[in-house]
């Protein structure tokens, strides 16, 4: 008999207090969808004007139009994808160039986890979709000759990034995804926005299961950032206390899956074999001060698990929480006075 389950969440969220403040600065909240997932915002702000929330949905939007959409014909990763095997290459905005040069720098350090060009396999397993229930009938996963070609069109030492003259030349067939970051460097543009704005005192902004926390609270008391439990994901294992500026990224098998035959197909995918990467664990969380980071860390560590993922996240100076397919839950040390178990 066949069971077939669909289920989709985000890794963490910010927790905040019920209660709405007359003081100034104003508390101002939001929960829409942008880039593809549920985006909720709080902000303090003394400003009497109340565009943020607006202006930062906005800037959302245009990242994802402008740079990082796969599907919009409008993007630069479009475009890159589209010029594939184009013997001139492609221009690169300065942004897009910087943001390769790092997942490239990810992919090395992670010793090929980490991969961008996963696109053709990614599209191949469509697990995006059928976790968010677009799809209908039985999920079948991809035969073992169709993802062999689509395996044979991934690999980043393939991509050829020029620093010279700012271009990009990607192998015919070989596609660029962005997925595993496209929420941290949205959270590193919230931040520059927040930045540019004196009249913002501090905000929490999720962008599916990526959180900034920024500034203070107008009561001087910490951000709570809850980590989902992996194996309820109605509840909390722990929360996360911050102050200030803190970027908190989670990646999971729970978050975009699909259920066939009682095994769990999961959205991050193990670039050796071109399936959902089995590392031991069920659930990865990154404390950085930058987004890309947060982000990119978090799937490079759940595909390399624990130990190797520990190590990778101390080389960026970054803190991780790993938790495995049994319920342990290990973490580094500079993570620990950031943590509270829930009971
Ligand atoms: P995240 O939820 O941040 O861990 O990112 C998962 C998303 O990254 C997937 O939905 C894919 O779009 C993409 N992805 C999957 N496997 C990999 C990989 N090995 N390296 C980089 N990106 C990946
Ligand atoms: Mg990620």
């Amino acid at each position: 008999m066949k069971r077939f389950f669909v289920f989709i969440s985000a890794g963490a969220v910010a927790l905040s207090l019920s209660s709405c403040s007359s003081r100034v600065p104003e508390r101002i909240q939001y929960s829409g969808t942008a880039m593809g997932t549920v985006i909720q915002q709080t902000v303090y702000t003394s400003a009497r004007d109340k565009t943020v929330l607006e202006d930062i949905q906005k800037r959302l939007q245009v990242l994802e139009e402008n740079r990082l959409s796969w599907r919009l014909e409008t993007s630069e990763i479009y475009e890159i994808n589209s010029l594939a095997g184009e013997e001139e290459g492609v221009l690169l905005s300065e942004e897009t160039a910087e943001m390769l040069e790092r997942c490239l720098e990810m992919n090395e350090r992670s010793e090929g986890a980490f991969d961008v060009t996963m696109g053709p396999v990614v599209r191949l397993w469509n697990l995006d979709s059928w976790a968010a229930g677009k799809e209908s009938g039985d999920f079948i996963p991809p035969d073992t000759t169709a993802l062999a070609e689509a395996l044979a069109h991934t690999g980043s030492s393939r991509l050829y990034l020029s620093g010279q003259d700012g271009r990009l030349y990607l192998p015919e067939g070989m596609a660029l995804d962005l997925g595993a970051v496209g929420k941290g460097i949205a959270l590193d543009e919230i931040l520059n926005y927040l930045r540019e704005n004196n009249e913002i005192t501090g905000a929490t902004i999720s962008v599916g299961g990526s959180i900034l926390t920024y500034g203070e609270k107008p009561d001087g008391t910490s951000w709570r950032v809850g980590i989902i439990n992996p194996f309820d994901n109605s509840g909390f294992i722990g929360v996360l206390s911050l102050k200030g500026q803190w970027c908190v990224s989670t990646s999971g098998d729970y978050e975009r899956y699909v259920e066939a035959e009682g095994i769990r197909y999961h959205h991050i995918i193990e670039p050796s074999t071109g399936y959902p990467a089995d590392s031991g664990l069920s659930g990865v969380t990154i404390l950085s001060r930058d987004g890309f980071l947060s982000d990119a860390l978090s799937t490079a560590c759940f595909i390399l698990g624990r130990e190797k993922g520990m190590r990778l996240a101390e080389q960026y100076g970054a803190e991780a929480l790993f938790v495995e397919k049994d319920g342990t839950v290990t973490m580094t040390e500079g993570m620990k006075p950031f943590y509270t178990e829930s009971q």
